[in-house]
């Protein structure tokens, strides 16, 4: 459902992304790991079409990146097509996800209307069937409970949840996270990477997940893409990530997880 064809990334003088190439199959879940400033971020960013992507022939790149057989990203006006194959896209960054003065039902009510929440859907009765889509999105995730509560008065786990059953609102079909777990308790966490496996598994979704932690790489995902200074430097099943490898990703001051 994704096809990343040598995208590469320039910053400046700074090349995040040296020709990447990644094929992603529907229904795969997959962890992205590397150090600090690997480019983890910038690829999830550029197969979101959040960012652009060095053009085609600039870089050693090939400059395309398709969702669904769609290019995500375009020149100028966002296409219809660029569009359709975004809004198939859910986007779960590490915090910040919600709308912190809304409740928690709204953040996720508003996924109903695509990818960037306008104003228009913040006032306003919510269609029924938008009400009964978030409410079971929250009932799938563990939260209904805190539906009516303020997004920010919510723990990080919590709007976690939000932040996932508002992807499913939006009926996304890819979920992107970038470090969906880095700021939470390890219980928090593991319970958000459980809903995730649970979505991939159970619901056939496409999880592409980035990761510090290598352990839940290899507890949750089945298959690892490993970045190391803009270049994918492993790419197989989670299985084959030994010492040897991840002291190669990281360096040898990697401790040892096993
Ligand atoms: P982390 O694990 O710390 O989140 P990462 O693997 O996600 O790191 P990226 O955020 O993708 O790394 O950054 C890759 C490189 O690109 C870094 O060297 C970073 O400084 C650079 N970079 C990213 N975004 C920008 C930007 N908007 N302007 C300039 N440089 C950038
Ligand atoms: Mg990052």
């Amino acid at each position: 459902v994704l096809s990343i064809r040598a995208a590469s990334k320039t910053f400046g003088s700074r090349r995040a992304l040296d020709a990447v190439s990644l094929d992603v199959a529907r229904g795969e879940m997959i962890a992205l790991i590397g150090p600090s400033g690997s480019g983890k971020s910038t690829l999830l960013r550029s197969i979101d079409g959040l960012q652009t992507i060095d053009p085609p022939g600039e870089n050693g790149g090939e400059g395309v990146i398709t969702a669904f057989g769609g290019a995500v990203q375009a020149k100028g006006k966002v296409s219809s097509e660029v569009r359709k194959a975004r809004i198939r896209i859910g986007f779960i960054a590490q915090q910040f996800n919600l709308v912190g003065r809304l409740s928690l039902f709204s953040n996720v009510a508003l996924g109903s209307l695509g990818r960037i929440p306008v104003l228009r859907g913040l006032f306003g009765a919510w269609p029924k069937e938008t009400r009964e889509a978030a409410m079971a999105a929250l009932a799938r995730v563990g939260v209904a409970d805190y539906a009516a509560q303020r997004a920010n008065t919510l723990s990080g786990g919590q709007q976690q949840r939000g932040a996932i059953a508002r992807a499913l609102v939006q009926k996304a079909k890819i979920i992107l996270a970038d470090e969906p777990v880095a700021s939470l308790d390890p219980v928090s966490a593991r319970k958000v990477m459980e809903i995730l496996r649970d979505l991939n598994q159970t619901d056939g979704l496409t999880v592409v997940v980035t990761l510090h932690q290598v352990d839940y790489a290899l507890r949750y995902c089945d298959r690892v893409v490993a970045l190391k200074a803009g270049h994918k430097v492993y790419d197989g099943p989670a299985t084959g990530l030994n010492r040897e490898k991840l002291i190669d990703i990281y360096g040898p001051e990697f401790e040892d997880v096993f």
